[in-house]
């Protein structure tokens, strides 16, 4: 869905994308990092926060706690469609409404695309493959910490680049 997503935009911006490949992959290069961010802000600043209205805390269980209530459940690792749609409508509107044209809010929101599916690749492969080496078995120390030592540090799942800036990275030896 999100590739066919993504040439959808491209076609509508064909005009600006004619000549303009370097530029192209310099967006895609900038959503992927502004994705890394989202990843760490949304888990670290919305998925964890309670909430007293019943609706609110019902699509944040759906959305984050349920999988910490049961981490193995691959029902629960991929994020559903009906919640990353709307967030990328309303991401995309936002980029539009920032850069002013199509052809770059399209070219981030490509990289946010690319970044996002990394991560439901990378997440469910943490929780339901064993015996990782190298750059999974560093992802998965740091999201493990986060599910069964402490949930308030190593936020981002794909990469510990923003918990290392922003002082919550913590590691298992
Ligand atoms: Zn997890
Ligand atoms: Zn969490």
């Amino acid at each position: 869905m999100y590739p066919l997503l993504a040439c959808l935009l491209l076609w509508c911006s064909s005009a600006s994308v004619q000549g303009n490949w370097i530029s192209l992959l310099l967006l895609i290069s900038g959503g992927m990092l502004l994705w890394s961010i989202l990843e760490y802000v949304l888990h670290r600043f919305v998925f964890h926060l309670g909430s007293p209205i019943p609706f609110v805390q019902k699509i944040l269980e759906r959305l984050h706690l349920g999988h910490h209530a049961d981490p193995r459940n691959p029902d629960r690792i991929l994020v559903r469609p009906v919640y990353s749609l709307p967030l990328s409508a309303m991401l995309l509107g936002g980029l539009y409404s920032f850069t002013g044209t199509l052809f770059s809010a399209g070219g981030l929101m490509i990289g946010v695309w690319l970044g996002f599916l990394y991560y439901e690749i990378v997440h469910y492969r943490l929780h339901l493959i064993k015996g990782h080496r190298g750059l999974l078995g560093l992802q998965r120390r740091g999201h493990f910490y986060h599910h069964f030592l402490d949930s308030h540090c190593c936020f981002g799942v794909t990469s510990p680049l923003w918990d290392l800036v922003l002082g919550t990275y913590r590691r298992l030896d």
